[in-house]
């Protein structure tokens, strides 16, 4: 589907995407390269990284290695204006299930991670704003956990909740430097992760038609249909978009379809 988009949108622009030598983020990375950006991907495990980019090793609980990630992308590229954060993890269970060195972990990554991000990024992202009016953004990777009540994700919807809350909050705080702050909410979206927690399953044939039924398409989403999402919002298209939040959940959150 990648070759269906437009190119060239982002061309002269540098991005950044974190969690991008996996699933969902490797996808973003593959889909803003193809469109003319210069891509970096800063992973803890960057092996898996689209050809074409520029992998940068560092884990997003580390500001030291983020800031340096950073510099390193823009001493590589001269300038940055798109950041997407998306490095994320998961965490299964009710509170009476997580420890608190667990819920510190999922925090960890999936909010300070994204301010980490944001921190080391925006003053560069501010300069390149004032050459590129529209053309500057940080995307975020939340999750329709952040508003849709499922069952055994208390740490992990509560990272999503803040990540929507920080989304809009940065929004604002700068959207007078020309900075656009927006997010995805996908569904369940088939990538490795997805992998993962269906190797776990007792019936993984079964649990998978679970998560299927579970959005009103019949179907997981694809990591392509998520990263088309974040181009257009990270994109010039929506010079005019900040402080959203854009579902791509098969239906999942707006939809409420009487039983067959
Ligand atoms: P994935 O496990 O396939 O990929 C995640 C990537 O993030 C990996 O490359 C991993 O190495 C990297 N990463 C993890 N922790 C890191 C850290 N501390 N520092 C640096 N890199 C780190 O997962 P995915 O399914 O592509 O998920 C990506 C994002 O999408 C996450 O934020 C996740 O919460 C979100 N999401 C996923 C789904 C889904 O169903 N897969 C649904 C909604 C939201």
């Amino acid at each position: 589907m990648n070759q269906a988009q437009p190119t060239g949108d982002f061309d002269g622009l540098a991005a950044l995407v974190t969690g991008g030598a996996s699933g969902i983020g490797a996808a973003i990375a593959a889909l803003l390269r193809d469109r003319g950006a210069r891509v970096a991907v800063l992973d803890r495990d960057p092996a898996g990284a689209p050809a074409g980019t520029l992998l940068v090793k560092a884990d997003v609980t580390s500001d030291e290695a983020i800031r340096n990630g950073v510099a390193e992308v823009v001493a590589e590229f001269g300038a940055l204006h798109t950041v997407v954060g998306n490095a994320g993890i998961g965490a299964i269970g009710t509170v009476e299930d997580n420890s608190d060195e667990e819920w510190r972990r999922v925090l960890d990554v999936n909010v300070l991670g994204l301010v980490r991000t944001a921190r080391a990024a925006l003053p560069h992202l501010r300069a390149a704003a004032a050459e590129r009016p529209g053309a500057v953004s940080i995307t975020h990777t939340c999750s329709i956990a952040a508003t849709a009540g499922l069952p055994q994700r208390a740490a992990y919807s509560a990272s999503k909740g803040a990540v929507l809350a920080l989304t809009l909050a940065m929004a604002a705080d700068h959207v007078r430097d020309g900075i656009r702050v927006n997010c995805v909410n996908p569904g369940t979206v088939d990538t490795p992760w997805v992998g993962r927690l269906l190797g776990r399953a007792a019936d993984p044939a079964a649990e998978r038609a679970a998560l299927e039924a579970r959005q009103p398409t019949g179907r997981l989403v694809s990591a392509d249909e998520v990263a088309a999402a974040v181009a257009y919002l990270a994109g010039p298209a929506a010079a005019a978009v900040t402080g959203t939040a854009l579902a791509v959940d098969g239906g999942m959150q707006g939809l409420r379809l009487r039983p067959a």
